[in-house]
């Protein structure tokens, strides 16, 4: 008798491997700890305005194949909506509001500098700069370099302040979770030469719909439509191997047991993959801080995601417009790798700040909120690290966010990508 496959993590990378599996035919059971699968891409009810309200905002770029084809795949493509091409819109106090908008009609790197060079404060240096950091990029592919940050890459490429300041901090923070300072410049350099590669995949995106029913329930339907069962709250406490099978035990002194299974896969980031098994080894994470407003009047902001440049808000998404939602405007400002204590402790003041750079962005003498809500999450992505490793074991198959220098990183993208090919692989050795 074949004994079916476990996952442990109802997030998206244990959700992707479950479609894929049960697709190939495999009984496949999924354990998730919370009430809900979705993990990091989860929603919750806020009564106060009757809605349901991500944990945080989440940007796709046209680059994230994998993602687009799991969605299309389970028809719920139209859940995102797509820029028809990139259209980055900016703001910073001196400047105002302007935008990066690469001419759809030229080839991408043409329509890219001359974008570019229209930008204010740019000038030949930016495209100097541009074309220096595009040889560097394909001079990298297939090549790594030892312990260098995406600052150091950029200070070595001679990179002009300019083009750092309005471009590349505020991808690197957004794919990356990190300040270029910190920032590992092969996974950076990774995900630049994916977006730039054409128009298509240099294009943003995003949900029109909370995460929970945009991607986390029509993948959950799929899973169920494939015979596949989901056993939500309940978490896994250690994996046991033996002979030709293993058993899950969900109670501290292995009381209570679930199992036989013939492979278990662990969908997990890389520190709760390490409480389960056991490891001490301590794992480097990001914070991100949403700040979620909403008004009764309408705030008029330039467009329905703008990047600030020197504000504390990094990213404003204005939810209602992109969700096309009535009632109060719900507007979300994103600041990654910033999660602190000290964001904790001072709620309203960070709040005051937002509103009063929003009134900025807007024009308007002040915005009051008429409710708020920050969702800190303090380890939103595991950062990529040399260190990782994949801890195969038997039966056990590691697919958990641990990323390594030159992999994409810990993206909704590389979570789909690391469900497909832990799902490959199981196939293939089958
Ligand atoms: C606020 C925020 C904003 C983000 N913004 C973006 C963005 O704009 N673009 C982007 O591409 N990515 C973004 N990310 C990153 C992205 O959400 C994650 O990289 C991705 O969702 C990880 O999916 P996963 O399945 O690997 O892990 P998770 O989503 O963490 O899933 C793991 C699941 O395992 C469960 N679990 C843990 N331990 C156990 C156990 N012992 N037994 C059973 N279950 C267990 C957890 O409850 C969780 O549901 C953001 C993340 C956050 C938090």
């Amino acid at each position: 008798m074949k004994y079916p496959i476990a996952i442990i993590g109802g997030g998206l990378c244990g959700l992707t491997s479950a479609i894929r599996l049960a697709e190939k035919g495999h009984d496949v059971h999924l354990y998730e700890a919370a009430p809900a699968l979705g993990g990091r891409t989860r929603s919750f009810y806020d009564s106060r305005v009757n809605e349901w309200v991500d944990n945080g905002p989440h940007l796709l770029i046209g680059a994230y194949k994998a993602t687009r084809r799991l969605l299309e795949s389970i028809g719920a493509d139209g859940n995102i909506t797509w820029q028809r091409s990139l259209k980055l819109s900016l703001w910073d106090e001196q400047r105002g509001h302007f935008c990066l908008a690469p001419s759809p009609y030229l080839p991408f790197p043409l329509a890219l500098m001359a974008a570019l060079y229209r930008l204010p404060g740019h000038h030949v240096d930016s495209l100097l700069s541009l074309l220096r950091l595009d040889r560097s990029m394909k001079d990298r592919s297939g090549r790594k370099v030892a312990v260098a940050t995406v600052k150091e890459w950029m200070e070595a490429e001679k990179i002009s302040p300019a083009l750092q300041r309005d471009l590349i901090e505020p991808l690197c923070l957004g794919v990356m979770n990190e300040p270029m300072q910190g920032a590992d410049c092969n996974s950076f350099a990774s995900v630049l030469r994916e977006a730039f590669a054409s128009h298509d995949h240099a294009r943003l995106g995003w949900f029109n719909k909370p995460l929970s029913e945009a991607v986390i329930k029509p993948l959950e339907q799929r899973f169920q439509s494939l015979g596949g069962s989901i056993f939500t709250g309940t978490t896994i406490r250690s994996i046991e191997q033996a002979g030709n099978s293993c058993q899950l035990h969900t109670s501290q002194n292995s009381q209570n047991t679930t199992g036989p299974y013939r492979n278990v896969i662990i969908a997990l980031p890389a520190y709760a993959r390490n409480r389960l098994l056991g490891v001490e080894e301590p794992v480097k994470t990001g914070p991100i801080t949403n700040v979620h407003l909403w008004f009764e009047a309408d705030i008029p902001l330039p467009d329905s995601l703008i990047g600030g440049i020197g504000t504390r808000g990094q990213w404003y998404f204005n939810v209602s417009s992109q969700t096309a939602r009535d009632g109060a405007q719900h507007i979300c400002a994103v600041i990654s790798a910033a999660g602190s204590a000290e964001e904790a402790g001072n709620k309203a003041e960070l709040i005051q700040i937002i509103c009063e750079e929003l009134a900025m962005l807007s024009g308007i003498e002040t915005v009051q909120p008429i409710h708020s809500k920050i969702v800190i999450e303090q380890r939103a992505t595991v950062l990529v690290n040399a260190k990782h490793q994949r801890m195969n074991i038997g039966m056990i198959i590691d697919a958990s966010e641990a990323p390594l220098p030159g992999d994409f990183p810990a993206t909704i993208e590389a979570a789909v990508l690391r469900g497909e090919e832990v799902a490959k692989s199981l196939c293939f050795q089958q």
